[in-house]
């Protein structure tokens, strides 16, 4: 894989997490709109609720991780291990395209 290569995997993942986004946001959506139900599923509703919310922070930092990656590419500092600047090995990269460091510094942390 070179970096042309990272670049259209993390332009896909930006599309997935971006669709899966839409989605739960539609979840919650639904959620909020459903006035008729049962007393007992309030609770069960709520979770939910929790879980989707979760789901979604999730998502979220995942896309400003990626957003970051993608800036880092088209300014040439991608690859370069935020804590000692020296270059990620490709293979790494390949494994977790996020990852912003190097093995050394991401065992000290
Ligand atoms: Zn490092």
């Amino acid at each position: 894989m070179d970096l042309e290569e990272i670049k259209k995997f993390l332009i896909k993942e930006k599309e997935e997490t971006e669709k899966f986004l839409k989605e739960i946001d539609e979840e919650i959506e639904k959620l909020k709109t459903s006035d008729e139900f049962e007393a007992s599923d309030i609770s069960e509703q709520f979770e939910e609720k929790q879980e989707f919310h979760i789901k979604k922070d999730i998502l979220l930092e995942k896309l400003k991780n990626i957003d970051k990656a993608l800036k880092k590419i088209e300014e040439g500092s991608y690859g370069i291990c935020s804590i000692c600047k020296k270059e990620i090995p490709i293979e790494r990269l390949e494994i977790n395209p996020l990852t912003e460091t190097c093995v050394k510094c991401s065992q000290k942390e």
